[in-house]
């Protein structure tokens, strides 16, 4: 491919040059902007798995992509059918053409094509090479128009069409709703363990492989006919880490403020960290059962914070419960619901899986087992994935009642077995093509990580030196 730029990968592509440094710097590839050059071997990687990324392999999308190339086609083909009718005046002109072969094109004597180019400077005989660039010129000058020959510039005939438009329009109609990512905050010992443990316990019913739940990281509840998903690690160590490694994964936050305890350091951040996510918040005020809990006090407190609630004259749903009691806990789910209900959460199930690492482990008999959470796509059982520096071929998924699963599709939190690795909590974790795609991909994801390791070493070094007396 030689060397290239960002924008030209991302044309060759076709997607946005943005998309493309999303990728890019998703894979630790170090970039400025779309001007930057990539090395061989990364823009040859990434050609590979965004084109791979582009194939689908539901058979409805692959009759609507290739409802959706003819069309382009048909377009390409009208754009130039219409050119024709312009007197047939079209040529396509090589890189390098004789002043000749010119002229039999565009039906001009050689010699008056000698003239033309004398006047402008260029002296030239009958058998003599020109440019593309001085053939186009005089050809555009008797009338012609000059058709660009490769994919490229044929690219440059449909500009009025937006590739990456329709692509959205064409995965619009295959977007469905999917389940809230709930994540629990607050301060230590006002009860978030005690409130997953009571929705859990709350929801499990008894058709549900015995009613057991297994600690995978996450786990799903039904109210209503409706799922919920919750991040079964509480506190905000998770949901900080995880956000500053750049993922989204929560939809709503849950604040649990203990009615007797009233907002501490810990709910102040709590706050913080969704404000900055962006996320909606949800009080639920805990420990109601407490002889000395007071839900005013915390109102008053929180509207301190912005956080007006609802009868209160502002919208934010607080929600009494006890955890200890299991009060409240239908009312907070349904309120869950209610707020993300308004958050319209939609993802396309029928493309290539991606998603989140939620925690990972290595397993004594299983190997790396990685809890993941597909935020859009569904992932299948062999699927070749990558999450971080780690690669394999899903060899089996779990779910959060012990259940094997074929496959998993947006807002399922699974576990995955078959990484060649533990990946971080927070890494992306998607399909590629193959294993070895895969592989290739990680491995040069752990070259970028030792390199940038070892300068960090030195610069140490460096620095150490500096303030060595
Ligand atoms: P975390 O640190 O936020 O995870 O809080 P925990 O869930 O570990 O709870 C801290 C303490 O508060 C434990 O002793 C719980 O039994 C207690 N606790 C939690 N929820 C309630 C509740 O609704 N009512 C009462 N009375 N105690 C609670
Ligand atoms: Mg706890």
């Amino acid at each position: 491919m030689g060397k290239i730029r960002v924008y030209e990968l991302a044309k060759k592509l076709g997607v946005s040059s943005k998309k493309l440094i999303e990728v890019l710097e998703d894979l630790n590839v170090e970039i400025r902007n779309h001007m930057s050059t990539l090395d061989d071997e990364t823009a040859e990687l990434i050609y590979e798995m965004l084109s791979e990324e582009k194939k689908v392999r539901n058979k409805d999308d692959i009759k609507k992509t290739k409802e959706y190339k003819t069309q382009e086609e048909i377009r390409v083909e009208n754009k130039i059918k219409d050119k024709n009718k312009k007197g047939d005046k079209r040529i396509i002109i090589p890189d390098k053409i004789s002043i000749k072969d010119l002229g039999e094109k565009i039906n001009i004597e050689p010699s008056k094509i000698i003239k033309e180019l004398f006047e402008e400077g260029i002296i030239a005989t009958i058998n003599q090479q020109i440019s593309k660039k001085d053939a186009s010129r005089i050809a555009k000058k008797y009338g012609f128009e000059v058709v660009l020959q490769d994919d490229k510039e044929i690219d440059n005939t449909i500009d009025t069409i937006d590739i990456n438009d329709i692509e959205d329009q064409e995965q619009e109609e295959n977007f469905v709703n999917r389940p809230p990512i709930v994540t629990v905050m607050g301060h230590v010992d006002h009860g978030k363990t005690s409130l997953l443990d009571a929705i859990r316990k709350a929801n499990v019913t008894a058709s549900e492989a015995g009613g057991i739940t297994q600690h995978i990281g996450a786990y799903q509840v039904t109210i209503n006919g409706k799922k919920i998903v919750f991040l079964d690690t509480p506190g905000h160590e998770a949901f900080t880490e995880m956000r500053a490694r750049g993922a989204k994964v929560t939809d709503v936050a849950v604040l649990v403020v203990a009615a007797d305890d009233g907002v501490m350091p810990q709910t102040i951040e709590a706050i913080n960290h969704a404000k900055a996510a962006n996320i909606p918040i949800i009080v639920a005020i805990n420990k109601i059962d407490k002889p000395n809990a007071n839900p005013d006090r915390v109102k008053q407190q929180l509207s301190e914070y912005g956080l007006i609630p609802e009868d209160w004259g502002g919208d934010t749903v607080c929600v009494p419960v006890s955890a200890i009691n299991k009060k409240g806990i239908n009312t907070l789910l349904e309120m869950i619901l209610l707020v993300a209900e308004m958050c319209e959460l939609k993802a396309n199930p029928k493309t290539n899986a991606v998603g989140t690492i939620i925690e990972a482990k290595l397993d004594k008999g299983r190997g790396p087992v990685a809890t993941v959470i597909v935020q859009k796509g569904t992932l299948y059982i062999g699927d070749a994935i990558v999450a971080g520096t780690a690669y394999g071929r899903v060899r089996a998924m779990i779910d959060d009642k012990g259940k094997r699963l074929k496959e998993a599709g947006p807002s399922v939190p699974v576990e995955v077995l078959g990484l060649s690795d533990v990946p971080n909590a927070g890494d992306l974790l998607y399909t590629v093509k193959d294993e070895k795609l895969a592989r290739q991909i990680a491995e040069k994801r752990k070259e970028k990580q030792k390199e940038s390791e070892l300068k960090q070493a030195n610069q140490k070094v460096t620095l150490d030196k500096l303030f060595q007396k």
